[in-house]
């Protein structure tokens, strides 16, 4: 996604999904239960106002799985949206929707309305995660997608998940990996979240399922991120968006976290200084040097960073200082 690309989300809950994956319940994910008409579209367009100044202007319809809603809905959707094109308020329209629900006729269909970006949910792409966890779809449907999306000439982001039925790290570093061979422009990672009423929910409640906790998450991620990064790939979103409902107990257990993004980016620092301290002598009093931006991550929520660096690394003592001199990311040094 185009950092500079403003977006106007309309969420389009469940509606018509002939699926049932285990961890959904679209209605809480997105805080949204009315149905979304063409209504519903002009209205936030007009609300929302978007300001010509450079970015792009984006509509999007997340939350659901677009080209799997009934095709008057989506058609109904998308003229609305286009309307908007034709009118010059928005630019264009990015959607989201399943691996399974991608074909050429339907990408020459979005392409017609003006959609220039497709987020597909892969989830994972091992095939028992898959198959445990309900997704009617196969790991070669997502394959066949994303070639599509991306030879149609859209924008593609990929979206998977951790801590899935069946799922191990390993499988998250393999799913990983693979979607980074389909070059996607960014890719979003959602970690397990066990909302209410879910097949999911009634899966751990039995002992049938282990809860992906927080700390899971965060170490899991805290590898994952590194490796979309490395290969050019921007992670452009990490956890569920935080909603009154999520924090007010529809999360009933699994990642749900606020500030995810914040501890993963945190973690995956204090793995950094892990790194270039190895070596270092017990004792020893060390500086860490970040740019003014990362420091509270690399000090991490109270302290916690620089507490395990000196217990690991059995040190006098750490410390962290943000530099302004341009230093990229991280620097250690004894004093
Ligand atoms: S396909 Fe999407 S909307 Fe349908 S049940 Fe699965 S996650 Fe929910």
């Amino acid at each position: 996604m185009s950092a500079r690309a403003r977006i106007l989300p309309v969420f389009v809950p469940h509606q018509g999904c002939p699926h049932a994956c285990v961890f959904c319940d679209q209605r809480h994910i997105t805080g949204e239960k009315s149905v979304v008409s063409s209504d519903t579209v002009r209205k936030a367009i007009q609300e929302a106002a978007l300001p010509r100044n450079g970015a792009k202007r984006q509509l999007a319809f997340y939350g659901g799985s677009f080209t799997a809603i009934p095709l008057d809905r989506q058609n109904e959707l998308l003229s609305a949206a286009k309307d908007a094109i034709d009118r010059g308020l928005i630019d264009s329209i990015r959607l989201s929707t399943r691996p399974d629900a991608i074909d050429s006729a339907v990408l020459d269909r979005l392409r017609f309305y003006g959609v220039d970006a497709v987020e597909l949910g892969a989830q994972s792409m091992d095939e028992e995660v898959l198959r445990l966890s309900g997704r009617g779809h196969t790991a070669e449907d997502l394959e066949r997608a994303a070639r599509l999306v991306k030879e149609g000439g859209f924008e593609l982001i990929l979206q998977m998940m951790t801590g899935l039925p069946g799922d191990t790290p390993e499988r998250s570093v393999e799913t990983a990996r693979k979607l980074i061979r389909l070059r996607p422009d960014g890719v979003r990672i959602y970690p397990t979240v066990i909302l209410k009423d879910t097949a999911l929910y009634e899966l751990w409640k039995r002992g049938e399922y282990r809860e992906h906790t927080v700390e899971d998450a965060v170490s899991l991620c805290a590898v994952l991120v590194p490796l979309f990064e490395e290969a050019g790939i921007p992670v452009i979103r990490l956890g569920l968006n935080p909603t009154e409902e999520l924090s007010g107990g529809e999360a009933a257990g699994g990642a749900y976290h606020p500030a995810l993004g914040e501890l993963v980016k945190s973690r995956i620092l204090l793995n950094r200084a892990r790194q270039m301290l190895r070596g270092v002598r017990p004792g020893a009093s060390v500086v860490l040097e970040v740019p003014e931006e990362k420091l509270s991550q690399m000090i991490g929520q109270r302290r916690e960073n620089l507490r395990i660096l000196r217990e690991e690394f059995m040190l006098r003592n750490v410390r962290a200082v943000s530099v302004r001199d341009g230093c990229p990311d991280l620097r250690c040094f004894t004093e």
